[in-house]
């Protein structure tokens, strides 16, 4: 397999740099382990509700977005920068760090937080780094092989013994005792092999790497080791709006994972409300995406299969396990057969999909 050529540079939205929606300015704003703490929440809130769309939207890396905003993201950068969103700007981009959301909660065989600050730092550290393409994903997994199953392109998974493994595109590569030394080592290393590949993937000794099924934390009420209970929550669409925002704040931390959940440790029984049951999801679709041939979150409203409904063929955000949904010449195309918008749910049925 030959490196793909590219036409353009890696163009994953940060917050300096924003993408240019059909709705207004898109800005992503990286999330170290999922984590954000009651301050964070209630900055964010303010920002979705006095420069965006009302909303935060939950990514599928355990990050967040912000849509609907002015071209002109000063306010926006002041306003994130004064709650310690953006402490790299040089890497903003680059901080895209996995780590199983319920370590330190419940499970595990180690508390990978420590880690991720850790990881962080050192990577902000090494100049060369802030040129990692925005796509390029770290893991840290506790062990439990949930974040290990999110195809990051080097992951560090803890063992039973102590120890860990390394991962490459997946793939184990052999022990490794030092997590952040491995992993700033591993991006290093990619930096000189890459050529212009964005992903582990993209190289041909990584191709044809199998990837894992999702081990996704499982939504509701868990159960803490210290035996205290916690709670994870979908929202639709992964979309908490500003008032959400502020109830979630009355905990000290939440964790965004990349199943565009988020795990309260502390159970509050009036956040269930923020939880739906369905499993649908789909990508913004009109009128926030130019692409989009339809509105595709009003019309996944009408299901509650585990399928993902797309605007178009570039599928953003499917999840790898949900059926495929594609809006295509007034209908949509499921899982390869096309019907009218009032036989999807159907169609899902018959293929297996309630
Ligand atoms: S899948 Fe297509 S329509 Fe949907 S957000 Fe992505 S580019 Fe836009």
């Amino acid at each position: 397999m030959s490196l793909p050529a590219r036409a353009r540079p890696d163009a994953c939205p940060g917050v300096f740099a924003t993408h240019d929606a059909a709705d207004g300015a898109l800005a992503r704003v990286r999330l170290p382990g999922g984590r954000v703490t009651a301050t964070q929440l209630w900055v964010l809130a303010d920002c979705a509700e006095q420069l965006g769309d009302g909303a935060v939207h939950l990514t599928s890396r355990g990050n967040v977005q912000l849509r609907g905003l002015s071209r002109d993201t000063g306010e926006l950068v002041a306003r994130l920068s004064d709650a310690g969103l953006l402490p790299a700007p040089s890497h903003e981009r680059v901080r895209n760090f996995l780590a199983s959301p319920l370590s330190g909660l419940a499970g595990g065989f180690v508390d990978v937080r420590p880690l991720v600050a850790e990881l962080d730092a050192a990577v902000c550290a090494r100049p060369e780094l802030a040129g990692l393409p925005g796509r390029f994903l770290f893991a840290l997994d506790d062990g439990r092989g949930d974040v290990a199953a999110e195809d990051a392109d080097v992951c560090w998974q803890a063992t039973a013994d102590g120890a860990g493994t390394l991962l490459r595109a997946g793939q184990p590569v052999g022990p490794e005792p030092d997590p952040v030394r491995a992993l700033v080592r591993e991006a290093l290393r990619f930096m000189e092999i890459r050529g212009d590949a964005w992903r582990m993937r993209e190289l041909p000794q990584f191709a044809d790497a199998p990837k894992r099924p999702a081990r996704p934390v499982p939504v509701g009420e868990f159960r803490r080791a210290d035996g205290g209970r916690g709670l994870c929550l979908a929202p639709l669409f992964g979309e908490l709006s500003a008032a959400s925002l502020r109830l979630l704040a009355e905990s000290p931390e939440v964790v965004v994972t990349p199943w565009r959940t988020v795990i309260v440790p502390e159970f509050r029984a009036e956040l269930a409300e923020l939880s739906s049951d369905s499993q649908v999801s789909a990508c913004i679709g009109t009128p926030g995406c130019a692409k989009s041939r339809a509105d595709v979150r009003g019309d996944a409203r009408r299901v509650s299969a585990h399928a993902h409904f797309s605007g178009c063929e570039r599928r953003c955000g499917k999840p790898r396990d949900a059926a495929d949904v594609v809006a295509e010449n007034g209908g949509y195309r499921v899982e390869g057969t096309w019907v009218p918008v009032e036989r999807v749910a159907e169609l899902l049925v018959q293929k297996g999909n309630p």
